[in-house]
This record gives C-alpha cells, structure tokens and sequence, in this order.
C-alpha cells in the first residue's frame, strides 16, 4: 500500500462540522486521501499562537505530511460561530466574522508557504446556518 496521499487538511475540532466537512471532501475528489488536523480554531494557532510552540508544532506536524506522505496541498477550514474565536457573538456583524478568518487564514498561508513553497494552500471558509447545514466557501 502507497503511503502517498493528495493533501493535509487542517479543520478545526467542532462536532458539527465532522460528518459535512468529510462529505465535502469527498465532492472534491480528496475520498479519504488525507492527512488530518483536527484542532480548536484550525489555523489560528499558525497565524495568532497563544504560544509559539503551538506554531512549531504544527509546522512540523505538515512537515511531516509533506515529507512522510508527499502532500503537495494544504486545506485550511475555519468556520463561523467557531468557539476558539468567542463564537458568533465575539464580532458584530458576519462580514467582520468572515474577514478575520480570511485573515487569519491568508497569515497562516504566508506563513506555511515561507517553510514549504511549494505546498498549495487552499483556504475554505465554511457558514453553519441556524440548521446547522454546512456551506463551504473557497477564499481566494
Ligand atoms: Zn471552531
């Protein structure tokens, strides 16, 4: 068996997002063919770590995925109402609450593109809507 898979996906740790986030996965042709983070705000600790070593560890952790399984992609996915950001409630409007993700997310890109140049990163926004129905957001 080939210990090679197509890209690293780091997610943030919420219930409610497991079971839609591997569905969508699946519709983006990744079927089970990734490395998986799975922690409290996603990228937020690459790109605002309460502590520096949160950052190391998890620039190692995708040096590993590149190095050991030849990821050649990286997936960030953070979401609204995320409890490592406060929640919904922590920002006054969605648009505020969308625009820190995507910040945060394009910090983290910089900052994994500057150890692995050659990794793509695709950051994905995903909006859990009062039914708890998922829609995910390609940032550009
Ligand atoms: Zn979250």
């Amino acid at each position: 068996m080939s210990h090679v898979c197509q890209a690293l996906v780091i997610t943030c740790m919420d219930f409610r997002l497991v079971d839609q986030t591997k569905k969508w996965l699946d519709e983006q042709n990744l079927c089970n063919n990734y490395d998986l983070i799975s922690i409290a705000g996603a990228s937020k600790e690459i790109a605002n770590p309460s502590d520096d070593k949160n950052r190391e560890f998890l620039l190692k952790s995708i040096g590993v995925s590149c190095n050991l399984h030849s990821a050649s992609k990286v997936v960030l996915i953070h979401h609204s109402d995320c409890g490592a950001y406060g929640g919904q409630q922590a920002f006054f409007s969605e648009e505020e609450e969308k625009e820190t993700h995507e910040q945060d997310m394009q910090k983290s890109a910089v900052i994994i593109k500057e150890k692995y140049p050659n990794l793509d990163i695709l950051k994905v926004y995903a909006i859990i809507d009062k039914d708890g129905k998922i829609e995910f957001k390609e940032i550009a």
